[in-house]
């Protein structure tokens, strides 16, 4: 009998979070980081949400709640969908949730069974690809391409839809890639759905990045195609249009209240309840008019550090760099840098236990960070299976101009730096081979 459940070796992680330790590594020999690897708005949540929350707390609301999340908060999501989506919600369709992850969690658990087929995007938020595995669901990445500006089609979801096919996952605006779909790319999608999908097939809708997209684009939803709402669970959430990373606030709206009931059942066995002053601070964020400015500010800031960042990396000999319509990272193509700095050919020179360990994109962001000190994310952190042969990055632009051009400055150094890499590369395979000896 082993220690840890033979489950636990199904269950991925999230980098971006992992990726702490080996900052600090590089702190503590002195170098000063430049954390582009978050994802998470540099804003604080605005003064009327903190008051909210803060008056709840003072009128003594520190008590258990309502599982499936206060009625008035959820009365107030309902609002929100109906204004945004044009959707008309029971707000017993909808459960709040500590943040916009559990709900991933909850529906692998509530719609998959073991040998069902998820299909998500690659590269995508790895904790979809972590659940499906955990479940013992097949997971079946859906892969996006550069040249479709990292948007799923209509065209590559017919190819992954089968008869096991289960959930299927969108998000839009992405994370890492800043794709959106637009209303006719989603009309498309939901049309493949309807004709290659039983009823019984979930759409998994992540549209937690809703209120981040550029150049005056609307947000747009696959529930408010025809015949979609009653199959598709539109999730969301505080954490990055309202700044509330911390606070752990999301919430979920799904197609029945029979199938929210499952959804409060998982929640009354993990938190029991989301606490009622941080649902007091969503609520505000969510009604009151002071929101639309705060969010409109942020939206601008991230625009135009995208407008700087997107220039400065084309600028760099091997880096490509598409312009994302949402959210706030940049996703830039580093295969020219990669193969210029020697890093492709030592890759493939690697034994193959050690390759299986990184990647080359992997090989560069570790570069960056230990001998440029700039934190970025590589391909991989968006999904294993399949991205062999793709080498991109993804760097936050959450952070100040000043830093985001300190940064991508250092990156071009880097870039520039053969012998530096190539010093860097025998360092990694000592260590390989020491690692291999072990
Ligand atoms: N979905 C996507 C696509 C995300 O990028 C994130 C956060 N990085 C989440 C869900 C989870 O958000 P939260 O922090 O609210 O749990």
């Amino acid at each position: 009998m082993s220690l840890i459940a033979h489950r636990m070796t199904a269950l991925g992680t999230e980098n971006a979070f992992k990726l702490g330790a080996d900052i600090a590594r590089c702190e503590a020999r002195g170098m000063d980081v430049i954390r582009l690897n978050l994802g998470e708005p540099d804003a604080e949540s605005a003064p009327h949400i903190n008051a909210a929350a803060i008056a709840a707390i003072r009128a003594g609301n520190s008590h258990y709640c309502d599982p499936a999340g206060l009625p008035s908060l959820r009365r107030a999501i309902a609002a929100h969908i109906q204004r945004t989506r044009h959707i008309d919600v029971d707000p017993d369709r909808v459960i709040v949730t500590t943040g916009g992850k559990p709900s991933i969690g909850y529906t692998m658990q509530t719609y998959v069974d073991p040998g069902d087929e998820v299909i998500y995007p690659s590269p995508g938020f790895p904790i979809y690809e972590s659940w499906v595995t955990f479940v013992g669901g097949s997971p079946v990445p859906l892969h996006l391409k550069e040249s479709d500006g990292f948007a799923m089609t209509a065209g590559g979801l017919r190819k992954c839809i089968t008869s096991k096919t289960k959930v299927i996952i969108l998000n839009s605006p992405s994370n890492p890639t800043g794709g959106v779909l637009d209303e006719q790319a989603l009309g498309e999608i939901a049309a493949v759905i309807r004709e290659k999908c039983s009823d019984d097939v979930r759409v998994y809708s992540d549209e937690i990045y809703e209120h981040i997209l550029f150049d005056g684009e609307k947000h747009a939803s696959i529930a408010s195609q025809p015949g979609m709402e009653q199959r598709t669970l539109i999730a969301s959430g505080h954490s990055k249009g309202f700044a509330m990373t911390g606070w752990r606030l999301g919430y979920v709206v799904l197609p029945t209240v029979e199938e929210a009931s499952r959804f409060k059942q998982l929640n009354i066995n993990v938190v029991s309840c989301v606490p009622p002053f941080i649902q007091e601070g969503g609520r505000a964020a969510l009604e009151s008019p002071e929101s639309a400015p705060v969010v409109a500010k942020m939206v601008a800031a991230f625009q135009a550090r995208r407008d700087r960042v997107v220039q400065m990396l084309n600028d760099i000999p091997g880096v490509r760099c598409a312009m994302p319509k949402g959210a706030f990272y940049v996703f830039p193509n580093v295969e020219g840098a990669c193969r210029e700095l020697g890093i492709l050919d030592a890759y493939a020179a690697m034994p193959q236990p050690a390759r299986t360990r990184t990647s080359p994109s992997g090989l560069l962001q570790r570069f960056l960070l230990e001998r440029y000190g700039v934190a970025t994310m590589d391909r991989n952190s968006f999904g294993r299976i399949g991205a062999d042969g793709e080498h991109y990055l993804r760097l936050s632009i959450a952070s100040a101009m000043e830093l985001l051009e300190e940064g991508v400055r250092r990156i071009g150094q880097a870039c520039a730096d053969k012998v530096g890499c190539s010093d860097f590369l025998s360092e990694m395979q000592a260590e390989a081979s020491l690692a291999g000896r072990s």
